[in-house]
């Protein structure tokens, strides 16, 4: 009975499966292609300081105009980019991209803030990423603080005495290093302390739980005291409400992103933003409040 159903259920799936792993070798090609025709871009989403909302930095998010699919969301092409090992060129091209433009902001005389590149786990175990990160740098003699880069807790916990070798390395070049979506993964308190890194960002998960899950505020307060114990800034992402952003900011978080302030804009778009001074509207601290 159990092989009848086994055989009924092969020959239920198989066609569909078929047409995911066709769907699957078009994308992987058109992917190959993308970087050549120009098709990636990259949209910048700013950061802001929750003590006096100025724009404190951005996060580099790559997106792909594809032709006929029109926009590729990256969850959906960076796992494929990372398994068929097209994540190493398309990750250098993220890398010179964002130098690329930082000096031509720079040149242009805007007051530019770090701008945070994401490194998958691939980019971060790549023999010669210290070296393709400084060349960057040099190429666009960029000073290297302008520089930001985000490994996840995951790609960091995986080889953790070989992570902490390499973010030291990156370190000493003078960059900026951020665990992206922390709280998801299982660090070690003791490892997480021997990393040299200058932020923790917790993931969106916990943010957008806020207003309903107990535990997620818990985590969120935890991971702000953990951070800071450490000498670590923390950033929000994820924050799309003004009661998200009250509630990180009475757990003295530092840094918040998240639509409440911008989605992630267009250079130009993000350029002007930083020309015009934009900031987050933060009202009176409620302790302030109280006393008036
Ligand atoms: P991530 O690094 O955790 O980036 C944050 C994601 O949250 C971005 O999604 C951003 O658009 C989204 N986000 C920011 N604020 C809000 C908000 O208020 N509400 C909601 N609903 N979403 C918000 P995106 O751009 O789709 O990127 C998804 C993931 O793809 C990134 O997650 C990152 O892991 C990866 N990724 C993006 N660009 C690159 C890249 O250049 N290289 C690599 N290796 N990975 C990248
Ligand atoms: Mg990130
Ligand atoms: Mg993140
Ligand atoms: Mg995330």
């Amino acid at each position: 009975h159990a092989k009848a159903a086994g055989g009924h259920r092969f020959h239920f799936f198989a066609p569909e499966m078929n047409q995911r792993v066709a769907a699957r070798l078009a994308l992987e090609a058109d992917l190959r292609r993308a970087l050549e025709r120009g098709e990636l871009l990259v949209h910048y989403q700013p950061q802001v300081s929750l003590r006096g909302g100025e724009v404190v930095g951005a996060e580099a998010l790559v997106r792909w105009h594809h032709p006929r699919r029109g926009m590729v969301s990256p969850a959906d092409f960076i796992p494929l980019a990372e398994e068929t090992g097209l994540i190493d060129a398309l990750g250098e091209w993220v890398l010179r991209e964002v130098c690329r433009q930082q000096r031509q902001w720079l040149d242009q005389g805007l007051n530019v803030p770090q701008v945070g590149v994401n490194l998958s786990a691939r980019q971060f175990r790549h023999p010669d990423l210290v070296g393709l990160v400084a060349q960057s740098l040099r190429e666009q003699r960029l000073r290297p603080s302008l520089l930001g880069l985000e490994i996840t807790e995951s790609a960091a916990m995986h080889d953790v005495e070989s992570a902490i070798a390499t973010v030291t390395r990156l370190r000493s070049l003078g960059v900026g290093l951020s665990l992206d979506d922390f709280g998801t993964g299982y660090s070690s308190l003791s490892h997480l302390k021997r990393f040299p890194l200058d932020h923790l960002k917790i993931d969106r998960s916990f943010v957008s739980d806020l207003g309903t899950d107990p535990d997620s505020a818990a985590i969120c307060n935890a991971v702000v005291g953990l951070a800071h114990s450490l000498g670590l800034r923390v950033v929000a992402e994820g924050v799309e409400t003004e009661s998200q952003m009250l509630f990180l900011r009475r757990q003295r978080c530092d840094e918040l992103q998240g639509y409440l302030f911008s989605r992630p804009l267009p250079a130009a778009d993000y350029a002007a933003l930083l020309a015009c001074g934009r900031r987050l509207p933060l009202p009176p601290a409620e302790g302030a409040a109280l006393q008036a």
